[in-house]
């Protein structure tokens, strides 16, 4: 079994560590990236390598730290888990790179946000496993290249298209995670409802799958929100009835979407007549933070058909006034 370790004060593990599936197996869907690191990954070990760096991308919740979790398991390695942010000065990343075994996964979440110069000293690490790190002072400083064990870099981002080319093309092995089928999803909520030994009907489970827009740790979220409604009102069994109650008082509607999507959408539809309008304005006017908007609410939006993303600006689509019951128009 491999051993996890935090380097980033602000993760923690709470109530998700429980839930992580911690083999191929036991992931559910993603079928293509599963079978492919499976192969990459029991290639590596015939060859006593480490694996290739792994760059995995897509929306927030859908399973990115739980994969290179498994790919330590899988490689028999230990992960050591950090976030781009939390690494201000190349000192911290080679304090990092450093201190890492032969064949260990070193997880940098929104590997996007690493700074510039940080990023720089990545690219010998990545390509060479070295570091080139500068000692003494003023005119007796000079540079020193430090050997690294081979190691395994994953990094994982929301925002692909924010990865300088560099530090993208160093990467072996890109994939991104899709949004998860409802049949995926219930295969999740069944196993959730294991581990917490809350037993749950069969069309509860559909109803939650259908209102978790394709994303497991929502599907999670929501299980233990529906889980205390089950519990407050003395049932030991989850029933398709109460989960449709909480869900509805929690202001998740048949889609999954909840109060931001219907602030987002009603936004486009009654301030900008529908659209199209620059995500900034439209932030803007319902006091939402743009990046949370696009890396969060939009990609869901766009995968469902109730929005497009055109040169001008987002439209709401007939979809969604449909969706809403608003009538469109001319
Ligand atoms: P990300 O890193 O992409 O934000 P995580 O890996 O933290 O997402 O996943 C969030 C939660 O969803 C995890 O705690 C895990 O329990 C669950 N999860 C994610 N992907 C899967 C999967 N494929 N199968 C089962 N559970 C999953």
């Amino acid at each position: 079994m491999s051993r996890n370790e935090i380097l980033d004060a602000n993760i923690c593990e709470d109530d998700e560590s429980s839930l992580r599936p911690s083999s191929f197996d036991e992931y559910v869907g993603q079928t293509n990236l599963k079978e492919n690191l499976k192969v990459f990954v029991g290639a590596a070990k015939l060859r006593d390598e480490s694996l290739d760096h792994v760059l995995l991308y897509g929306p927030p919740g859908l399973g990115k730290t739980t994969m290179s979790m498994i790919i330590a398991n899988e490689m028999g390695t230990n992960i050591k888990i950090t976030t781009g942010p939390s690494i201000e000065k190349t000192g911290d990343l080679v304090a990092i790179l450093t201190a890492l075994e032969p064949g260990d996964v070193l997880f940098i979440d929104e590997i996007h946000r690493l700074n510039k110069v940080v990023e720089e000293i990545l690219y010998p690490a990545m390509e060479d496993f070295c570091v080139d790190v500068v000692i003494g002072k003023e005119a007796s400083t000079r540079s020193v290249r430090i050997d690294l064990p081979p190691f395994t870099l994953v990094g994982a981002t929301t925002r692909a298209g924010d990865l300088s080319a560099p530090l993208r093309d160093r990467f072996g092995i890109v994939s991104k995670l899709e949004y998860y089928d409802e049949t995926d999803l219930k295969t999740i909520i069944d196993r959730t409802s294991r581990v917490y030994q809350m037993p749950m009907d069969d069309d509860a489970k559909t109803a939650l799958a259908m209102r978790s827009r394709g994303t497991p740790r929502i599907a999670n979220r929501l299980f233990r929100r529906v889980r205390d409604f089950a519990q407050f009102n003395g049932e030991d069994v989850i029933t398709k009835e109460r989960t449709i109650e909480a869900l509805d008082r929690l202001k998740v509607d048949q889609l999954g979407l909840d109060d931001v999507d219907h602030k987002y959408l009603l936004g486009i539809i009654h301030r900008f007549k529908g659209g199209p309008v620059g995500l900034e304005s439209l932030a803007a006017s319902i006091g939402e933070e743009p990046q949370t908007l696009e890396d969060v609410y939009e990609p869901y939006l766009l995968q469902i058909g109730l929005i497009k993303r055109t040169p001008r600006g987002r439209i709401a689509t007939f979809e969604a006034y449909n969706h809403l019951n608003i009538q469109m128009e001319d």
